[in-house]
């Protein structure tokens, strides 16, 4: 394996390239060079070849990159210069994997299943459908965003193109073209094989990936505790940026992430 092969990051560079990312990395490359450079031209020079370099192999120079570069591209309105595909692409608002299933056939078909129970003061997840689910997202959680996407597109039931895109997993369906979070992804393909394995039929199952995000008690990314909170003490995980201020979510105490949206009154 040459130096270069050993520097390259397949995962960022190529088609997996993120543009939002690579412009950013060149931007700053570019100030702290020409920075650099009005003390010493030589190490401005040194930089600006170093850092282009880097984001050209590598994808991005600066850590922790693509976790808020598309944020910041969005953040700055220019994230319809990054989009792709004649139709402008697959936008960053976070959606659900919906399908065309009555709700009420969605619910009494997960109450007789057991996924769920109705009781006095509402409806609850089943406590075995809970530990399943719980356990099944404890799993995706170690997985890599690629092998995520590779979940996601094991787990619907019909073929879709799945990527690992924009710090979350979009999927092109003959269908549907939505984007979701990797803390969504994770609750949906659980809820999926926890659902389908109580013998629901797999459309149904689709239908209740974004409901059964309400059941939440851990975060499904990194397990920690999920609770009510707005959209303004909570910004990660979902495009939070293209909601009002206040909107009401299940947030991740611990990491951020944006788990369910209730919706709006
Ligand atoms: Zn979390």
């Amino acid at each position: 394996m040459s130096v270069i092969d050993s520097l390259k990051r397949p995962e960022h560079t190529g088609e997996n390239r993120c543009l939002p990312c690579t412009a950013v990395n060149i931007a700053l490359v570019v100030l702290v060079g020409l920075a650099v450079s009005v003390l010493s031209p030589l190490v401005g020079f040194v930089v600006l070849v170093g850092g282009a370099l880097a984001v050209y192999l590598r994808g991005y120079v600066v850590p922790g990159t693509p976790s808020f570069a598309p944020r910041l591209v969005s953040a700055l309105g220019l994230a319809e210069y990054f989009e792709h595909g004649d139709d402008g692409g697959p936008d960053r608002r976070s959606e659900s994997l919906d399908a065309n299933v009555d709700p009420d056939v969605m619910l009494s078909t997960l109450l007789n299943a057991g996924v769920l129970v109705e009781e006095e003061d509402g409806l609850f997840l089943a406590d075995d459908a809970r530990e399943e689910w719980e356990s099944t997202m404890a799993t995706l959680r170690k997985t890599t965003d690629e092998e995520l996407a590779e979940a996601v597109a094991n787990a619907v039931p019909f073929d879709a193109t799945v990527d690992a895109e924009f710090d979350g997993i979009s999927l092109d369906g003959p269908s549907m073209s939505v984007w979701i979070s990797r803390p969504q992804a994770i609750a949906d393909v659980a809820t999926l094989y926890t659902v389908v394995e109580r013998g629901v039929d797999p459309m149904v199952a689709l239908a209740a990936t974004e409901p059964m995000r309400m059941f939440t008690e851990v975060c499904p990314d990194c397990g920690g505790p999920v609770e009510e909170t707005t959209t303004r003490n909570c910004c990660g995980g979902t495009a939070g940026l293209y909601d009002s201020p206040e909107h009401e979510v299940l947030g991740c105490a611990d990491c951020g992430a944006v788990v369910y949206e209730f919706p709006d009154e």
